[in-house]
């Protein structure tokens, strides 16, 4: 007979989201398991995205987005200075390729501020040109507060927080299925060693799998499950020297951020990533995408030479919107007041910037938790 686990707190899902929350967890006193499907921790959306500690210019000013981007941002930079995670506030310029579109920077500039990111500032075409004498545009918005960082080491000092801790992590245990009981949740792990586990708190912290998580959940209320939207992102690599020293970005498109350059620690320059809307998870990036790629950044970077871009990567943005409503939506954190459960918390469409505000979005868990646990003493 298969055994039963009497547990605390269990999360579902070891990227950088789920690895914060049982970080934050396991420093308030709770004992923390968590479970990732696959052989590693930090392999799906954490393994591939831009890198970049965004600082807050997008998103609606009140939405979480916004709230957790910009707490994140600081409590993010603290940390990495703590804990020497390789990082470089490295700024970057959003720039305008036309009249029209600065309007939309003196726009975003505003908005910026309205999130309490107080350092942004436009510069014109010559001093664009000065800063960046390869980058061509109409005007920019400096960003000095953005950021790059090397997320498979931040991954791995909160790895090292949730164990010194007392919490563990156990990779290859898949939540297959669950049930909410009264005051608890059943669930069924697979994996090379099935187990069974009765816990008193569930974070459901499973990024693109969260809503397929929760639908296994028997007894969830399921009009608490928000709609899913999936939008794929692909990389280019470029072959030969970076065009500038800082992430270059242009006006957004609906859905992400716009083709723009990004920086790794080394310097190296990638595009990305774009948008298509998807059914499926399948990260196949298709070369036939490169021609788009070459005229969204020639926009930019006129002399951008054929050939240069090769197929690099993609990633997946969990969402709660759509293509129809704009490709928005904000991050959704249900505490038990909205799951309806007072043992289950879940996440849905951590998207971008769910890397940047990991720590903040870890420590509205704990409060989240925090408040479950009051009203249900396990
Ligand atoms: C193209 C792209 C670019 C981005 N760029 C940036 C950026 O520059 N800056 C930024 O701040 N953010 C960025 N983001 C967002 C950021 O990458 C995500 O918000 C973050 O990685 C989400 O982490 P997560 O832990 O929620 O999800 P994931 O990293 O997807 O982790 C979820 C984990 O749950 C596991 N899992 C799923 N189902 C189960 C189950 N049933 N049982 C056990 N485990 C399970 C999965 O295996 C996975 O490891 C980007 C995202 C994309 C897609």
């Amino acid at each position: 007979m298969t055994e039963v686990l009497d547990l605390d707190c269990v999360v579902v899902g070891g990227g950088v989201v789920g690895l914060a929350v049982a970080r934050e967890l396991a420093m308030s006193g709770r004992e923390v398991v968590l479970l990732e499907a696959e052989p590693m921790t930090g392999s799906i959306t954490s393994a591939r995205n831009s890198e970049v500690i965004h600082a807050g210019l997008y998103y609606a000013t009140g939405s979480l987005k916004a709230e957790l981007c910009v707490a994140g941002k600081h409590k993010l930079y603290e940390y990495c200075r703590e804990r020497s995670v390789p990082h470089k506030a490295c700024g970057k310029l959003v720039v305008a390729s036309s009249e029209e579109e600065l309007g939309y920077l003196e726009k975003l500039s505003r908005q910026a501020e309205a999130n309490g990111v107080e350092d942004c500032y436009l510069i014109d075409a010559a001093e664009l040109t000065r800063r960046q004498p390869r980058i061509r545009g109409f005007a920019a918005l400096v960003s000095p507060s953005t950021g790059i960082i090397d997320s498979h080491s931040l991954m791995q000092a909160y790895i090292t927080d949730i164990e010194a801790n007392g919490g563990a992590i156990v990779c290859n245990s898949p939540v297959i299925e669950g049930e909410l009981a009264a005051d608890k949740i059943r669930l069924s792990v697979g994996g090379r060693d099935p187990v069974k586990i009765e816990a008193g708190l569930v974070v459901n912290a499973a990024g693109l799998n969260a809503w397929a998580l929760s639908e296994k959940l028997l007894g969830l209320d399921v009009s608490t499950i928000p709609p899913r939207h999936y939008a794929k992102g692909c990389y280019f690599a470029l072959t030969g020297r970076a065009p500038a020293t800082q992430l270059i970005y242009p006006v957004p498109e609906p859905g992400g951020l716009g083709v723009h350059l990004t920086l790794d620690l080394a310097g190296q320059a990638r595009f990305g990533p774009d948008v298509e809307w998807v059914e499926t998870i399948d990260y196949d990036v298709d070369p036939r995408r490169a021609d788009k790629f070459y005229s969204a950044i020639r926009r930019y970077w006129p002399d951008l030479e054929n050939g240069a871009l090769q197929p690099a990567y993609s990633g997946i943005r969990p969402k709660i919107a759509g293509p129809v409503s704009g490709g928005g939506g904000d991050f959704v954190l249900q505490g038990p007041e909205k799951t309806g459960h007072p043992a289950y918390i879940a996440l849905y469409g951590i998207e971008s910037p769910g890397l940047t505000a990991s720590l903040a979005i870890g420590q509205s868990v704990a409060r989240l938790a925090g408040k479950a646990f009051a009203g249900n003493p396990h």
